[in-house]
């Protein structure tokens, strides 16, 4: 993923040139009006940010995206694995009040153009979904918890019951906390499935430390659940590395900001 005109975001300039009918977006922490420790473009409302400066963020990379804020939904997230179908009755939902949002749910997935699904990170890793045959798009939130929980494998497999075949799916994994410093205990490790290659996805640095790589986990979850490995774009970037352009929960002791991952077929 990389900046295009605007320095408020981030996409794909494979999947623009791919699916020219869709947004999807990462915000960066650049161009928006917030201060502190939520300077300048914090997008998550539950974060003790003005929520007025908040929903000025939020309107600002709505409007260099070309939607309108109303048209985007977004949801609370738990850490969990559970996924929800939204329509565009939806629309709206979460976008100026938090206790508006979708509840409890870490996925969102559509059929409907027109509106933009959007979840909110600091290192976990936001997962896009998009099949243009049918009109789907999706978007997931996967921490280590949702990755161990196969969060992506769980959007695949409520996609292919609503008729979206895995093998015409596309993913993009967006930029997250790296494996150069998403250090984790034996816990964590403990909770990979064991369908994984466990070689590709940690490294022991002693005892009970290890090095974490969550977007090759997820990589490697989605292709257990039948997408094509071509059809998988990873970002590759690290949040807590690239100081100027994210915020990063661990990097900043948790004062920090939110970016939104945005992702919808725009009406046409
Ligand atoms: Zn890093």
């Amino acid at each position: 993923m990389n900046k295009g005109q605007t320095n408020t975001f981030l996409e794909s300039s494979k999947w623009k040139q791919q699916f020219p009918g869709l947004t999807a977006l990462f915000t960066t922490k650049n161009g928006g009006v917030s201060k502190g420790y939520y300077s300048t473009l914090n997008t998550g409302l539950h974060v003790n940010d003005e929520n007025h400066t908040v929903v000025q963020n939020r309107k600002i990379v709505a409007e260099h995206s070309g939607w309108e804020l109303n048209k985007w939904i977004y949801a609370d997230q738990v850490h969990g694995t559970r996924v929800v179908q939204v329509t565009s009755r939806h629309a709206g939902m979460g976008t100026e009040a938090y206790h508006e949002a979708v509840k409890a749910a870490d996925g969102l997935w559509t059929f409907d153009s027109g509106i933009g699904l959007s979840l909110g990170f600091a290192d976990c890793v936001p997962i896009y979904f998009a099949e243009p045959e049918t009109g789907y798009a999706g978007v997931a939130h996967a921490g280590w918890k949702g990755s161990v929980g196969n969060i992506g494998g769980e959007m695949i497999r409520q996609a292919a019951e609503a008729g979206v075949c895995a093998d015409k799916m596309h993913v993009l994994i967006g930029p997250s906390i790296g494996e150069c410093c998403y250090r984790v205990d034996q816990r964590v490790i403990d909770r990979i499935p064991d369908q994984i290659n466990k070689k590709d996805i940690y490294e022991t640095l002693g005892e009970g430390q290890f090095r974490l790589n969550l977007q090759e986990l997820n990589k490697q979850l989605i292709i257990g659940a039948g997408v094509k490995e071509q059809h998988i774009e990873v970002s590759g970037l690290c949040t807590a590395c690239q100081k100027d352009l994210f915020f990063s929960h661990r990097r900043d002791q948790g004062k920090t900001g939110r970016m939104s991952a945005v992702i919808g077929w725009r009406e046409s």
